[in-house]
């Protein structure tokens, strides 16, 4: 990636090592370039202010309630004619001729020893003090009732203002307005108020490898990610979001869109091509935007270290790192403060859940690392699973619970650590059934089964022997796994131990595949196949990883041959049919779904049992009980045959 001397970058008159500040020093330049600031207001209509902050303290304009009002259905009388009543001796009061209904202005004054039936909201009539309750009262023929109990001033009835007073400061400057506060506002008749505006913010893909969602994908080409979820972070925090598109690394036209978009927004960020690679060019248009220009380049983060704050002529730039998940935990991280306060929120504040590391997590030291975690219930309370796949994976971040920091300086937490975890949602979510071991896309077919009749699931791909582990610890309900024994020359049962018992699950067929119409491979045997491409040095295989089942295969074809190719190793079977499609390798291994859905050649190898080590204590709970439900529906071998996997027996 470092690739241009440093001569160069000197010439553009920017200061463009990588200076590595760390987090809190780069949040502080940042904020001391960009505050104080005043804010932005604008007036808008009640209706248009959910989640607005309020630009100045509200007065009540009128008394709220604006007349003296009655709380309950019953009479409007004097409390003084009471004074004497008790069971014994009822008083009898005359009825007046009106009865006040809510909106009716009373005509009648009340008299002594008289009263007037009211409606609970009704306008207190002139001359009357307080209202005896409906059930308080018996009729005492026409136009009279008694009353059998005294009664004090004042009672059942609001005062006017009492709610709000008018001239009264019914909502400070810097509240955020929400359904009560909208309540709270119209009942003083207000229909307008003036809010800090949401900043206005510009987002800018940049990488000539980007594609936006629903065009077609060219080769070498991306799906831009994170357009779409910056614009998203954007609007949660209280801006208003404009996705420009993405740009490529083409220096003068990402300096024309630059400008424009700073031209009529508040906030600019990109992203991408903020490293120190050839292609990277926008943090060095950022020195010609406007001063000061760049405050920090290069975080001790991790994820993120490329991050690139600049204020240019007081507009907060940012160029947030490609990789989507490092993108967005320095959005969540760095820029989320800097926007809420913009936006005149309050600073965000997360809710944190202790929980146990099963597992040591490395960290690097001299950066603070935020490692992602999915969270399942242990035995002994919350246990935390790095969902990381490293800062490339989007769905380390959309599958996680939350995250984990480990300080700049620690180098690892230990097995077995409490540690704290910030949540991305106001609480745990715990699922009805936990799956930890290797995946496959046999089990989303079950999964969806169980989903649509309402059984949440949580599945943490971490390979067949981290699922045992996990299953043996309690952490899982079950563990999909596909481990072979060389030993008894069979799947899986040898690994089981005590507390868990295996269901069946499915048989998963392993071929060597090829691009269709290879004259190596079509229409020939194993052997053959196998032969014929130890003998042609022309043929690239792609291997698989130590310690996958689908490894012990390749090794027992290959015997001692070391053929190019054998050292590329990929982690998953899709990998190895992507490197056949694109034509970086000739032929691999991998399971028949697999091979059918990327449109490869296939010679069947043997089967691969892939079935659920299933933790006993846990049997009866129904969450399982479902999945086994599930497991055995005629619906779900229909799919998985459909799919090309075998039935299990
Ligand atoms: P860069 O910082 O431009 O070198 O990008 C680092 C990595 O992030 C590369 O693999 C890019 O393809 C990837 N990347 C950059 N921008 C995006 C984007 N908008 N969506 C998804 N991936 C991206
Ligand atoms: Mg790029």
């Amino acid at each position: 990636m470092n690739t241009s001397p440093p001569s160069t970058r000197q010439g553009t008159g920017q200061e463009q090592f990588l200076t590595i500040l760390s987090r809190e020093d780069a949040l502080a330049r940042f904020e001391a370039a960009l505050f104080p600031r005043p804010a932005q207001t604008e007036k808008r209509v009640l209706s248009d202010t959910l989640g607005l902050a309020l630009a100045e303290d509200v007065a009540a304009s009128v008394d709220v309630p604006p007349f003296d009002r009655s709380n309950v259905d019953g009479f409007a009388l004097r409390a003084a004619d009471l004074a004497a009543a008790s069971q014994a001796r009822p008083v009898r009061l005359t009825l007046n001729a009106e009865s006040i209904a809510c909106g009716t202005v009373p005509q009648i004054p009340v008299l002594a020893r008289t009263a007037t039936p009211i409606a609970t909201g009704g306008p207190l009539p002139r001359g009357a003090d307080a209202i005896v309750m409906m059930e308080h009262t018996d009729p005492a023929g026409a136009g009279a009732i008694e009353v059998r109990r005294s009664v004090s001033p004042g009672q059942f009835v609001s005062g006017a203002g009492s709610d709000m007073a008018r001239g009264e400061v019914v909502l400070r400057a810097g509240t955020v307005i929400g359904s009560r506060e909208i309540g709270m506002l119209a009942a003083c008749g207000i229909a307008q108020i003036t809010v800090v505006r949401r900043p206005r913010v510009a987002i800018l893909s940049t990488g000539d490898e980007l594609v936006q969602p629903g065009e077609a994908l060219r080769p070498a080409a991306i799906y831009d990610a994170n357009g779409p979820i910056v614009s998203a972070a954007v609007t949660e925090n209280g801006g208003e979001a404009r996705f420009l598109g993405a740009f490529p690394d083409d220096e003068a036209r990402l300096e024309a869109a630059m400008r424009d978009a700073l031209a009529d927004h508040d906030v600019l960020i990109l992203s991408g091509g903020t490293s120190k690679g050839a292609g990277d060019v926008s943090h060095r248009i950022i020195g010609r935007l406007g001063k000061p220009g760049i405050v920090a380049h290069g975080v001790a983060l991790k994820p993120g270290k490329p991050l690139c704050l600049a204020v240019c002529d007081g507009k907060p730039v940012i160029i947030l790192p490609g990789f989507p998940t490092s993108a967005m935990f320095t959005f969540h991280d760095m820029i989320v403060p800097v926007l809420r306060r913009m936006a005149g929120l309050p600073p965000r504040i997360d809710a944190q859940v202790s929980a146990r590391v099963p597992l040591r997590l490395p960290s690097e030291l001299g950066r603070t690392e935020f490692v992602m975690v999915s969270l399942v219930q242990g035995p002994e309370g919350l246990a935390a699973y790095a969902t990381g796949k490293g800062s490339g994976a989007i769905t380390s971040f959309a599958q996680a619970d939350g995250f984990i920091r480990i300080e700049a300086l620690a180098d690892h937490l230990p097995a077995g650590t409490d540690a704290p975890v910030t949540l991305f949602t106001p609480q745990v979510r715990v699922p009805d059934l936990v799956v930890i071991g290797s995946h496959c896309v046999g089990l989303d077919l079950v999964f969806s089964a169980l989903s649509a009749s309402g059984t949440s699931v949580r599945s943490l791909a971490v390979g067949s022997l981290g699922g045992l582990a996990a299953a043996k610890r309690g952490e899982c309900d079950l563990a999909p796994i596909h481990l072979f024994d060389p030993k008894t020359q069979s799947y899986n049962t040898p690994f089981l131990g005590d507390g868990l018992e295996l269901v069946p699950g499915w048989r998963r067929m392993q071929g060597l595949v090829f691009r269709s119409g290879d004259p190596r491979f079509e229409g020939r045997s194993v052997e053959e196949a196998v032969a014929g491409a130890l003998a042609d040095p022309d043929c690239l295989m792609v291997n698989r990883n130590q310690g996958s089942g689908t490894r012990i295969l390749i090794d027992q074809l290959l015997g001692p041959a070391r053929p190019d190719g054998y050292w590329n190793q990929p982690r998953s079977h899709n990998a190895v049919a992507a490197a056949v499609v694109q034509e970086r390798a000739d032929w691999g291994v991998t399971i028949a779904p697999v091979a059918r859905a990327a449109g490869l050649g296939f010679i069947p190898l043997t089967e691969e049992h892939y079935d659920f080590a299933l933790v006993s204590a846990r049997r009866e709970r129904p969450a399982m009980q479902a999945f086994l439900t599930a497991l055995q529906s005629p619906e779900i071998h229909a799919a998985l045959e459909q799919a090309g996997f075998a039935r299990a027996g």
